[in-house]
C-alpha cells in the first residue's frame, strides 16, 4: 500500500487499538465456519478449497495492524516523501509514453490524464510497489481477529469472488491489509469499479495498464469527478483572516472567498467561474494554503486523508508543468509521540482538556489545543507546533 492508505490505515488501527477487543476464537473452527458461510453466499467450492486450504493467520500482518506511528505526519514531511524531483520526472515521463492510451481513458470516463497519473505515483509509484502479502491470508488473519472483522470479512468475501470470476489466482498478492494492484484498490472496490478496459475478459490491474487507468478513471467517476474543473489549487490568505473559516465544513463561492481577501499564491485575482470551495490550512496559518474544489472531496473518497488529497493535486499540477508551492514547506520538524503526550499534559495541567494523554492529535486534543490558542490571543489554527509547546511550557511555569 502507497505510504499515504498506509498511514490512514495506520491511523485508524491506533484508533482501534485504544478500544478493547475480546480475543479471536480458536483458528480452525471458525475457519470451517467461515467456508460455509462464503458457500451460501455463491462463492464456488473449488475456489473456497484452493483459497482457504491450508491457509494460516499471518503474525506480521497483526503487528503492522497494530504498529502506531513514532511521529505525527507533518505536510512538510509527507510532501518530502510523496512528491519527490524523481517522481515527477518519471510522472512526466509516463504522461507522455502512455498519452493515446490516456486519452482514451480520459475521453470516456471523463478523468484528466495527469491525474490517473499522479494516482498511480502515489499508490505504488507506478506500479513498482504493489505489495508482496499473499491476499487472501492477510485478509483471513485480520477478520479472524475481531477488531475490525466485519470490514475484513467484506473484504475477503470480495477477494473470494474475484478469484471465482478468474481474474487472479489463490496466491494473489498485495498490502498486509488487503490492497492490491497498481492503484492499491481494496478488494470491495476492485470487485465494485474496476474495468476490463483491454477487452481479454480479466480485470488485471497489474498487468494491464488500459485496466489499471480504466478502472481508476471509472472509480473517480462514479465517486463524482468533475472533468471540467481542477482540484483545488494553492491560495494567499490576507492578514487577519478569519480562521475559523479554514475547513472543509464552510464552503464559500470563488467570487466570496475573492471578497475576504484570498487571492491565488502569486497574488492574482480568483478566476471567475462559479464553483464552491473551501479553505485547507495543512500546516497551520503559517504554512501553505489552499482553496478546494469538488474534486478534492472526490479524491477524499478514494482515501480520506488531508495530506494524501493534496499530494495528489500538488502532483497531478506537477505532471502538468506548474512548479513548486510558492509558500515555504518548511516546519519545526514532525512532533513525535512523547512530544504530543507533554503538550497532552501542558494543557491539562493549563486548564483545557485534550482527553486522556495519548501521544496522539484526535479531535479532542485540536479542540483543546484551539481553546488554549484563543485564550492566548494566538491564531486558533489548532495545529500543534514545537513553538505552540515551548509556549505552553512557559505560561506552565
Ligand atoms: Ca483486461
Amino acid at each position: 500500500m502507497a505510504i499515504p492508505a498506509l498511514a490512514a490505515a495506520m491511523l485508524a488501527s491506533a484508533a482501534a487499538a485504544a478500544k478493547t477487543v475480546a480475543p479471536p476464537p480458536p483458528f480452525q473452527p471458525w475457519l470451517t465456519e467461515l467456508r460455509s458461510d462464503e458457500e451460501k453466499r455463491c462463492v464456488g467450492a473449488a475456489t473456497l478449497y484452493a483459497a482457504l486450504g491450508g491457509v494460516q493467520p499471518i503474525p506480521r500482518v497483526i503487528e503492522l495492524d497494530r504498529r502506531q506511528p513514532e511521529f505525527t505526519l507533518t505536510l512538510g514531511s509527507y510532501f518530502k516523501k510523496a512528491i519527490s524531483e524523481k517522481r515527477i520526472a518519471i510522472g512526466r515521463e509516463m504522461l507522455k509514453k502512455h498519452a493515446a492510451l490516456l486519452r482514451r481513458v480520459s475521453k470516456k470516463y471523463g478523468v484528466q490524464p495527469r491525474f490517473l497519473v499522479a494516482f498511480w505515483g502515489l499508490e505504488s509509484n507506478f506500479g513498482q510497489y504493489t505489495g508482496v502479502f499473499p491476499v487472501v491470508g492477510a485478509l483471513v488473519t485480520l477478520a479472524h481477529d475481531r477488531r475490525r472483522a466485519r470490514f475484513f470479512r467484506e473484504q475477503l468475501l470480495a477477494v473470494l469472488q474475484l478469484i471465482d470470476g478468474g481474474h487472479f489466482p489463490t496466491s494473489v498478492k498485495g498490502s498486509w491489509a488487503g490492497a492490491m494492484g497498481n492503484h492499491q484498490f481494496i478488494p470491495t472496490t476492485y470487485r465494485d469499479f474496476a474495468v476490463d478496459f483491454d477487452g481479454d475478459g480479466k480485470r488485471d490491474l497489474w498487468n494491464s495498464l488500459p485496466d489499471i487507468f480504466a478502472s481508476a478513471a471509472h472509480y473517480l467517476s462514479r465517486s463524482g469527478w468533475d472533468k471540467d474543473r481542477t482540484w483545488g489549487r494553492e491560495i494567499r490568505i490576507p492578514k487577519g483572516f478569519d480562521i475559523a473559516l479554514a475547513g472543509t465544513d464552510t464552503r464559500k463561492s470563488l467570487a466570496e472567498w475573492q471578497s475576504l481577501g484570498i487571492r491565488r499564491a502569486d497574488g492574482g485575482s480568483l478566476p471567475k467561474v462559479d464553483v464552491e470551495a473551501s479553505v485547507m490550512l495543512p500546516a497551520g496559518y503559517r504554512g501553505p494554503a489552499f482553496l478546494v474544489y469538488r474534486n478534492y472531496r472526490t479524491i477524499l473518497v478514494w482515501n480520506r486523508s488531508h495530506l494524501y488529497a493534496l499530494a495528489v493535486g500538488h502532483l497531478a499540477d506537477r505532471l502538468a508543468g506548474q512548479g513548486p508551492l510558492v509558500a515555504k514547506l518548511a516546519d519545526d520538524g514532525p512532533l513525535s509521540r512523547q512530544n504530543i503526550l507533554e503538550m497532552q499534559r501542558l494543557l491539562a495541567r493549563l486548564g483545557f482538556d485534550p482527553g486522556v494523554p495519548d501521544g496522539r492529535v484526535g479531535p479532542k486534543t485540536r479542540k483543546a489545543i484551539k481553546a488554549y490558542q484563543i485564550d492566548a490571543t494566538l491564531p486558533p489554527d489548532a495545529y500543534p507546533t514545537k513553538a505552540l509547546i515551548r509556549h505552553m511550557r512557559a505560561r506552565a511555569k
